[in-house]
């Protein structure tokens, strides 16, 4: 075809030879020649949709969505209509209301003589339905309304008995033959998170839905998307990494190779993304200085994973395509080198990581989320609570609705640069009283720290754990980092040499830690303990009411935690004495062990509580590193050999299974006994339907979580009634 005619119509001659160059392609391609006959074209356009099921596009926008590979498709014949018959035939698509902010106005787009594809296509410049579609430029044309008013008016009434039927916003296609109005397809239209509010909270007002059906219409997930800053849509970005998708949120900034420097950095009012190996509780400062944290190792519940998501910060962990160079301070990503100082684009909810700054977009929130979720917390029987650590976090968590704390990690608060050297002092110590001497150090610091959450928890209950994580992770790394701690506690270098030596675990993991450490220097727990009853005596004097509870972690045999209770007791016994005041409190146990929920009737009957610790629960079921699992876990469910994750999703019929069964055989020994979950999955909404079935009493998670879990509890009571 010669060239000046290529951007006018086709010619009838033009178009005989393009059917020939189609036919030659066909007849190429499968060895058969174009069908002639109607029936034999039909059922190889049926054969050809059910085909697409298994199309690359279709596989994709499958695992984007979370829909099995399993169910197939169908297909629906009916006859044509022509919307290019003529200027009494148009087409035309249209939305209920606004899928970008929800707003009730009924809007489209319409071409006269014309058919779907033009009006998609972007061939033809399509007109507005009515006033409320138009923009600036095109002010002058015809709508809809004004060409074919009759054909708008039924459209009017069809669309609105459409949203009555469907009680969802409506995405509608149409044609209109020989004046005639016909409806090719209608669905729930696609929105975003903040239209998706605005439409659910409207469609009960105006009586269209229950508050039930409202509460049913938005996916949990989405309120991620409230909550964190996102990405400007219209912002174009290069992906240079594709990580796991940590922690929602995205985040800009230079990249920074320590925790330290991305500190200070900060300081001077830079934005940073601290990249790191993978992040340990040292980076607590850095992370919390950053716009976004990115890892090369980690899976969802690594470390910076679950530090991230407590902070709020974006994370993209487990990126496996990063090199880095620590001592260099480069990251090479394929064939090229950043350095300290380059802008890179993180976005947590995807896990993509971009060159360069991409522009962002603050978070919003509006009252109908508060109209929203408290539907939500109307209904809802299941209680949410929120992992947290600081006051600060706690009271963000109080902000989005936590009704107390779930899990309070203690050894997060030992990092601070004036604690870590009586930590280690701790950890150093020969004798026990070397040890008390270092924890009384500590006692006043931790104190100081329970005072401000019960404070910001306002009466709410607080589940705070003692220390848990292998005493390694507190160890000096660098050779300045020994002799200062040498100069600290007064030894020889060579000292602090043999004693590490001699802390070095194969398998940390699975090594000193959880109530083993208490068992072996019960005077760690002590110190806490009354740490914990001493903080909550100074609230109660300042009129705020708390009944900690106090949770030892990772215990196997109900020995462990009737052993540690007796010596607990009795030292709080000894706290009210010296007080001369007593406070209400709980105790009891994780339960995060195979062994421990089998033999959960015995535990039972020495706790007031449990709380499943899923991450831990899920790695010991598997016998799966939940640092390591981020190499591998991705083929296992390309490969369907898992349906998801199991951090990240409950795997129900292994890990949940135990859970039901340590909750029924402590709830049959324990008639009292409070059941909760703190793992990561206490956030994620197929997990929390889970927790609701099976009658725990409440799950935990991180603040921004907080109102997912909310609605997910409220979600899984109206399914489940
Ligand atoms: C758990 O194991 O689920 C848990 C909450 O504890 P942590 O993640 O701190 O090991
Ligand atoms: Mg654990």
């Amino acid at each position: 075809m010669e060239k000046e005619r290529l951007d006018t119509e086709l010619s009838a001659n033009d178009f005989k030879q393009l059917v020939e160059v189609y036919k030659s392609i066909v007849a190429t391609e499968t060895g058969f020649s174009f069908p002639t006959d109607p029936m034999d074209q039909l059922w190889k356009a049926v054969a050809a949709v059910f085909k697409s099921w298994n199309n690359h596009r279709a596989i994709t926008y499958r695992e984007l969505n979370g829909i099995a590979h399993d169910w197939g498709t169908a297909v629906n014949v009916q006859s044509m209509v022509y919307g290019n018959m003529g200027d009494d035939c148009a087409t035309g698509v249209c939305f209920t209301r606004d899928p970008s902010t929800g707003e009730k106005r009924f809007f489209g787009e319409y071409l006269v003589n014309a058919q779907g594809e033009d009006v998609v296509a972007g061939i033809r410049t399509p007109a507005p339905i009515n006033d409320d579609s138009k923009n600036d430029s095109n002010r002058d044309e015809k709508t809809l309304e004004e060409y074919m008013p009759e054909i708008f008016q039924e459209l009017t009434e069809t669309y609105q008995k459409l949203e009555r039927h469907y009680k969802d916003m409506q995405d509608i296609e149409f044609t209109v033959e020989a004046n005639k109005l016909y409806l090719l397809q209608t669905r729930n239209g696609k929105r975003t998170a903040q239209a998706a509010l605005k439409i659910a909270v409207d469609l009960e007002s105006e009586g269209i839905v229950t508050k039930e059906e409202a509460l049913l219409q938005i996916d949990p997930e989405t309120l991620n998307q409230l909550l964190h800053p996102r990405l400007d849509p219209n912002a174009s970005k290069t992906i240079i990494a594709k990580g796991l998708p940590a922690s929602p949120g995205a985040g800009t900034g230079q990249i920074c190779f320590t925790s330290e420097r991305a500190h200070s950095l900060s300081e001077n009012g830079e934005k940073v993304i601290l990249v790191r190996q993978e992040t340990s509780p040292e980076d607590i400062a850095g992370m919390a200085a950053s716009q976004g944290i990115l890892t090369a190792r980690g899976g969802m519940t690594s470390h910076a994973a679950v530090v991230a998501r407590g902070m709020g910060k974006p994370c993209v962990a487990g990126c496996s395509s990063l090199l880095i160079n620590s001592q260099e301070q480069t990251l090479t990503i394929g064939d090229k080198v950043y350095k300290e100082g380059d802008w890179i684009t993180v976005e947590g909810a995807t896990g993509e990581v971009m060159n360069g700054e991409v522009p962002t977009l603050d978070a919003e929130i509006t009252s109908d989320f508060a109209t929203f979720m408290g539907w939500a917390d109307e209904i809802r029987k299941l209680r949410v609570r929120t992992n947290a650590d600081n006051p600060e976090d706690t009271k963000t968590a109080v902000k989005f609705g936590a009704e107390g704390i779930g899990l309070c990690r203690t050894e997060h608060m030992f990092f601070e640069p004036e604690r870590i050297l009586a930590v280690r002092e701790m950890i150093f110590a020969e004798t026990v009283p070397a040890r008390e001497k270092a924890l009384a150090k500590l006692l006043p610091f931790q104190r100081e720290d329970f005072v401000g959450i019960y404070e910001a928890l306002e009466g709410k209950p607080c589940n705070i754990r003692l220390l848990d994580p292998p005493l390694h992770e507190f160890l000096p790394h660098s050779a300045e980092e020994k002799a200062e701690l040498a100069k600290y506690i007064d030894v020889e270098l060579q000292t602090i040499e043999d004693i590490s030596e001699r802390l070095h675990e194969f398998n940390p993991m699975l090594g000193h830690r959880g109530c083993r450490l208490g068992i072996t220097y019960p005077e760690i727990y002590k110190m806490q303990v009354q740490a914990i009853i001493e903080a909550a005596i100074e609230a109660k004097k300042k009129g705020i009411t708390v009944k900690p509870e106090i949770m030892i972690p990772l215990v196997a045999i109900d020995k462990e935690l009737s052993q540690l209770k007796e010596i607990l007791q009795a030292h709080i016994e000894t706290v009210f004495t010296e007080k001369g005041e007593t406070v209400d409190y709980k105790l009891g146990t994780m339960i995060e062990l195979p062994r421990a929920a089998i033999t959960a009737a015995n535990i039972a009957q020495h706790a007031d509580f449990f709380s499943f610790g899923t991450n831990d629960l899920t790695q010991t079921t598997f016998g799966l590193s939940r640092d390591d699992a981020g190499k591998f876990l991705n083929e296992y469910v390309a490969e369907s050999i898992l349906p998801q994750d199991p951090f990240v999703s409950l795997d129900q019929e292994g890990v949940g299974y135990l859970v039901e069964f340590a909750t029924k055989q402590g709830r049959e020994a324990n008639k009292d006994i409070h059941v909760g979950i703190c793992g990561e999955h206490g956030g994620e909404p197929k997990s929390i339907d889970f927790c609701h079935r099976i009658g725990l009493d409440y799950v935990s998670c991180s603040p921004y979580r907080v109102p997912i879990a909310r609605l997910s509890a409220a979600q899984a009571q109206i399914r489940n009634k």
